[in-house]
């Protein structure tokens, strides 16, 4: 006889949404023994429950490690997932209801699942995902043809391009727009032009960053004066460069950002599950403290390959233009600092310098360094 359970037994939102969207009938529940205002009947429920776990696994007996040799039962090894596991993970039914998520697993009738490697790393942080997979690419086999049409890298990051499109994940910054930029410096210098505050030109970009290179200028900048100051004082330098000054910008020319400060929520169900999660490794690894230790040259590989990607293969081959990208600061909670791709020259074109403000650091007590 099949089985119905209602909808009390469930507190993930998206499964609740889909029980109702699904028009389901009120009737008796199975499982508390009453009548209920919404059910769904098992098999239903655990349809809908293969679909989220096929997203992600793929039966044992076709992965990899089957082919292997692993067994199953081998918890050392743990590789092999069981149906009720995941349907547990997915859904987080109470603990009092476990013949539910016994009868959901014996309705999928599969015994063990495995990880499909292929995708993105699973929940757990130690498991070898494709966004390791692609640090490890850019930093020690090919970060320069990386992006060429015949790498296995081509044709996954073009599809993370797109969901960036399709999921409007750009936030434009209209002409009158301020951008805050900060310089650390000695006593002695005197910053006060355009030229003094906005990117470095080329030839003096000697130090690597997040997203360039040494060598390719670009300008970094935060929308308020504590987080610019915050992203670059380097309390190692103050002995020398116990001043700063601020420089505040103005977009003369709309610019358009891909918007990492926020990447849309990953959703149960989700096509673009994936993607989503390599933007937020891509975001997450942007927003990282910089570590001066001198692995930057090679820790900071991945985000510049991927930013490169943006500004200049995306564009060409889907008509999408960012001039740079917005990213959540790594020193101030719940502030943006964003990158645009304009060097010195460039800089120009797109903003001017509307003023200037010069402290030491005796005098910047608000930001409580
Ligand atoms: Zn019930």
């Amino acid at each position: 006889m099949s089985k119905y359970v209602c909808i009390d037994h469930f507190s993930h939102p998206e499964i609740i949404e889909y029980i109702e969207s699904e028009n389901n009938r009120k009737d008796y529940c199975s499982y508390c023994n009453h009548s209920a205002e919404l059910v769904i009947s098992i098999k239903k429920i655990s349809d809908y429950a293969r679909k989220i776990i096929e997203q992600e696994y793929e039966l044992f007996e076709n992965s990899s490690h089957f082919s292997d040799g692993y067994n199953p039962y081998d918890n050392d090894k743990d590789v092999a997932i069981t149906t009720f596991e995941l349907i547990e993970y997915y859904f987080y039914i109470d603990f009092d209801d476990k013949a539910i998520v016994e009868d959901m697993a014996q309705s999928i009738n599969e015994e063990f699942w495995a990880y499909k490697h292929e995708l993105e790393s699973p929940p757990d942080e130690n498991a070898i995902g494709r966004w390791s997979e692609f640090c490890k690419y850019a930093k020690h086999i090919g970060r320069y043809t990386l992006l060429n049409d015949k790498s296995k890298w081509a044709h996954s990051i073009f599809e993370i391009g797109l969901i960036t499109a399709e999921l409007d994940m750009h936030i434009d910054l209209p002409v009158g727009s301020k951008i805050i930029r900060a310089r650390q410096h000695t006593a002695l210098d005197i910053l006060e032009s355009f030229s003094d505050l906005t990117s470095t030109p080329n030839e003096h970009a000697i130090y690597p960053n997040r997203m360039s290179p040494a060598g390719i200028s670009m300008f970094y900048g935060s929308f308020d004066k504590e987080t610019a100051f915050k992203e670059v004082f380097n309390l190692y330098d103050l002995n020398t460069k116990d001043s700063i000054t601020f420089g505040e910008f103005e977009v003369e020319k709309e610019l358009t950002l891909l918007n990492l400060s926020q990447v849309p929520e990953e959703k149960l169900l989700d096509t673009h599950l994936f993607q989503k999660r390599f933007l937020n490794h891509f975001a997450s690894l942007i927003s990282k403290p910089i570590k001066n230790d001198g692995l930057q040259h090679l820790e900071y590989i991945p985000t510049q390959v991927l930013t490169e990607y943006f500004r200049y293969v995306f564009k060409g081959i889907s008509g999408i233009q960012y001039d740079g990208i917005m990213y959540k600061s790594s020193k101030v909670e719940n502030k943006d600092c964003l990158v645009l791709f304009l060097d010195h020259e460039m800089s120009k074109q797109y903003l001017k310098l509307t003023g200037t403000s010069r402290h030491k650091f005796d005098d910047i007590s608000g930001f409580n360094l």
